[in-house]
């Protein structure tokens, strides 16, 4: 199968209380190709750069099969730019520059090649763009999954609910869902959030897990307990990468098989926390990863016998 994403690829900034960096590389569809990397063998970004982007980023993702012929590059601007903080608390964060640079110009075209992906998966950006990559598709995907954030219900909710309206997944974080819906409770929250048009709804709730909502069903993922958590940036969308990655390495996007992908980018987005950036992402082997995805069903797994 194949998958196509739409989504920033960017410079990051980040301050956490084990440290701090200058501009490194990060933005939604970085880590989302990253994370799918290691599961699908056709993955492409659609998304746009400045001349100050690192190229020799581009050349690492082609290495590892990651198709970017479909990042446009603008002369004369700057890439996208994201500052965050983190406290003790590593679940939350203040973001603390959003600078849309070159993501002001971006008007998606794709390429002829990604016109009939079987996965499309519309990373956090402009809802406006992710509706306009969604009109691009020639043939509608077995999937679209969808993937946003506060910063955008804030400045474009009417555009963002109007492209709900037509995907299949949604993946956001509880107070994002909360936000959505306007309701406090996340089992309310995800029946509200399905009544606007996805069938299944995501709810990541950073080291608390992520819960899959379908119709009647509710499917619960705990994240692994890690002593050291040093950079959550990307967590979200290394997760929303390894869950697509799953479900087009396995051909299957059945409910049950969403479980699976469920663990599969729970484990992606354990590593992904573990160094700073798409660090630790870049470095890892089948085996670790299969390692890691034993680790959560031992987490999960309970014997019990009720007479
Ligand atoms: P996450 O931690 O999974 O929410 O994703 C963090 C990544 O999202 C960073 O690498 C940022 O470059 C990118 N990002 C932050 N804000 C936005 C935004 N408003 N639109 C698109 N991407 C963003």
């Amino acid at each position: 199968m194949s998958i196509v994403t739409v989504g920033t690829v960017a410079f990051d900034a980040i301050e956490t209380p084990f440290g701090k960096t200058d501009k490194i590389v990060g933005g939604a569809a970085t880590y989302i190709s990253w994370a799918a990397s290691y599961f699908s063998n056709d993955m492409n970004i659609v998304s746009i750069i400045g001349d100050d982007f690192d190229m020799d980023e581009l050349k690492k993702l082609k290495a590892r099969g990651v198709n970017t012929d479909g990042i446009e590059i603008v002369a004369g601007e700057k890439s996208f730019f994201w500052s965050g903080k983190y406290h003790m608390d590593m679940n939350t964060r203040d973001t603390l520059v959003t600078d849309l640079n070159v993501l002001l110009k971006f008007n998606p075209v794709l390429p002829a090649s990604y016109k009939n992906p079987d996965i499309l998966m519309l990373g956090n950006i402009d809802p406006a763009l992710q509706a306009k990559v969604i009109d691009q598709v020639t043939t509608r995907p077995k999937l679209v999954v969808l993937d946003t954030m506060n910063f955008w219900m804030d400045i474009a909710m009417d555009n963002l609910k109007a492209v709900i309206s037509k995907i299949d997944v949604i993946t956001i974080n509880d107070e994002e869902a909360r936000q959505l819906s306007g309701e406090y409770s996340l089992v309310r929250a995800a029946r509200k959030i399905a009544t606007m048009g996805p069938k299944y709804v995501v709810i990541k709730k950073g080291e608390h897990g992520a819960l899959l909502f379908h119709e009647d069903n509710v499917f619960f993922c705990p994240a692994l307990p890690l002593e050291e958590v040093f950079d959550p940036t990307g967590a979200g969308d290394t997760f929303a990468g390894g869950f697509v990655g799953w479900l087009d390495k396995t051909k299957d996007i059945s409910y049950d098989n969403m479980k699976r992908a469920l663990i599969y980018g729970s484990a992606m987005a354990s590593f992904c926390v573990e160094k700073f950036g798409t660090e630790r992402l870049r470095e890892l082997t089948q085996e670790e990863i299969q390692i890691r995805v034993n680790q959560f069903i031992n987490l999960m797994k309970v014997d019990i016998t009720i007479d």
